[in-house]
């Protein structure tokens, strides 16, 4: 039986398939692409950035962040083509966050861990800690 889901756009009922939208909207998706698309080949507009290209397209920045993402719009061709991070709003052309966030969070995690070992730490051996506490005290 052909396995049925939740169109992640508009919600519709369809046969599950190798996207997560349905066909209408894939192919609204496709002219959404052509528009977008044949704006930034125009000479003139080959540096505009995503608010640019909505503000002349009228396709919703989602999408044209989905097509930049998929690298179906490439940075390479379009300069200015970027979207903000999800954390600071740095202009970023890949993943979802910059590279300055990316490292805050995986020091974060460090830290996290860190704290997470000394807990365990704690746990498994409580006179020593006790003993470091007072050598800390000094
Ligand atoms: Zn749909
Ligand atoms: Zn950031």
């Amino acid at each position: 039986m052909a396995e049925l889901a939740n169109c992640i756009r508009c919600e519709a009922v369809f046969v599950k398939t190798a996207r997560d939208i349905c066909h209408d909207c894939y192919r609204q998706e496709e002219k959404d692409f052509d528009t977008v698309y044949s704006f930034l080949k125009q000479k003139k507009n080959r540096e505009a950035t995503l608010y640019e290209i909505v503000d002349a397209t009228g396709v919703e920045e989602e999408i044209i962040i989905k097509f930049i993402k998929e690298k179906r719009l490439r940075t390479s061709q379009f300069p200015k083509l970027a979207y903000p991070c999800e954390r600071c709003g740095t202009p970023i052309v890949s993943g979802k966050i910059c590279t300055k966030c990316s490292e805050e969070l995986i020091n974060d995690l460090e830290q996290y861990e860190k704290i997470e070992e000394r807990i365990e730490k704690q746990k498994s051996n409580k006179e020593n800690v006790y003993y470091s506490f007072n050598k800390d005290e000094d």
